[in-house]
């Protein structure tokens, strides 16, 4: 029997604070990691992100950011489940920091886990990790990413675990793709 999980945690991406939302607009605890804050504060004089570098300051001062390194063996095992996807090249270790500590939460903390980025490659890993994933877009309307199995010949929608399987209408192999309605 497991717990209720009563709460979650929210971990965001580089991309999602570039996007200068306001981060007391979540009720939750966000985490990230030093090297999404490095990436950020690389680009601290450009004047647009200004405001962003000082928020996020702000925010760690009142404990509603928290910075958190995730350990070794999370990253090693992020990259490994990338190398299947087929997503290895394509993540910086600033991607692989933040699926890993995503990792680490779920294992250590009794809340649900959401990561939010808007980067394609992490959502494929994260896919595979049954990592809850969540975007932010332009609008701020935030949008659950879920995915589904289709054949990229006859366009046939698939059950999820046929991934990778052969077609059973034209015998082509199954892709996967971000469901657009949902
Ligand atoms: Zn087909």
């Amino acid at each position: 029997m497991t717990a209720q999980k009563k709460s979650s945690i929210l971990i965001f991406d580089t991309n999602i604070f570039l996007r200068g939302v306001d981060l007391n607009l979540f009720p939750n605890k966000i985490y990230t990691t030093p090297e999404i804050i490095n990436e950020i504060e690389v680009k601290r004089y450009e004047s647009r992100n200004r405001n962003i570098i000082n928020r996020i300051q702000a925010a760690i001062v009142s404990r509603k950011l928290i910075i958190e390194s995730p350990s070794e063996k999370y990253v090693n095992y992020a990259k490994t489940i990338a190398k299947n996807t087929g997503d290895l090249k394509a993540l910086s270790d600033q991607d692989y920091s933040v699926i890993a500590l995503a990792l680490e939460l779920m294992n250590s903390q009794p809340f649900v886990i959401e990561l939010f980025t808007n980067d394609y490659s992490i959502q494929n890993v994260c896919f595979e990790l049954n990592i809850t994933v969540k975007s932010l877009f332009r609008s701020g309307i935030e949008h659950q990413v879920k995915f589904e199995v289709y054949c990229p010949h006859c366009q046939t929608i698939h059950d999820s675990d046929k991934l990778n399987e052969i077609c059973d209408v034209c015998s082509s192999r199954l892709k996967r793709r971000p469901k657009k309605d949902f």
